[in-house]
């Protein structure tokens, strides 16, 4: 037997499945046969979660947190040899490319000079607004340190200039 986190996608039920094997699940999902128990919808996926599979302790959990959070500096970023990602994670990432776009509409583009454009904005320097653009580990952890808002995006965003 196999146990998987399931969530909902019309209501984001988080519930437990067990399975014979994972085929036994992509089988009854594909048939449409998982529902939610908690409103009945059909629309079921895995839910995102750190994957269990034999992680030893020292290692990084494969899960993004906030920069802030690091405050060792140049921590080492999750990253996989898997280089098929499955579908229910292509859709998350995928919803979440779409919430940081809404995040960023109104947000300028202010490449690497992240840093002192938000030590500018909160020293009073500068016009307080949304901004957004890159910054080391090392850049974050000190505005972090300084009392300054820097939160590292879930993605990576495309400068404005490499759009077409
Ligand atoms: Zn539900």
């Amino acid at each position: 037997m196999i146990v998987f986190d399931l969530i909902c996608a019309d209501e984001e039920h988080r519930f437990e499945g067990w399975f014979g094997s994972s085929k036994d699940y992509e089988d009854q999902q594909n048939r449409g046969l998982l529902d939610c128990p908690l409103c009945g919808c059909t629309n079921i996926t895995k839910a995102a979660m750190a994957p269990n599979l034999g992680r030893k302790g020292n290692q990084q959990p494969a899960v993004a947190k906030p920069a802030a959070d690091q405050s060792e500096g140049n921590a080492a970023k999750p990253v996989s040899n898997k280089p098929v990602v499955p579908a229910e994670y292509r859709e998350i990432i995928g919803k979440l490319a779409k919430a940081q776009e809404k995040l960023l509409a109104s947000s300028e583009w202010v490449g690497d000079k992240f840093a002192s454009r938000a030590r500018d904005i909160h020293y009073g320097d500068a016009d307080e607004k949304p901004i957004h653009g890159t910054a080391s580990q090392d850049e974050v952890a000190e505005l972090v340190e300084e009392g300054i808002a820097a939160l590292a995006l879930p993605l990576p965003v495309l400068p404005p200039e490499s759009k077409n």
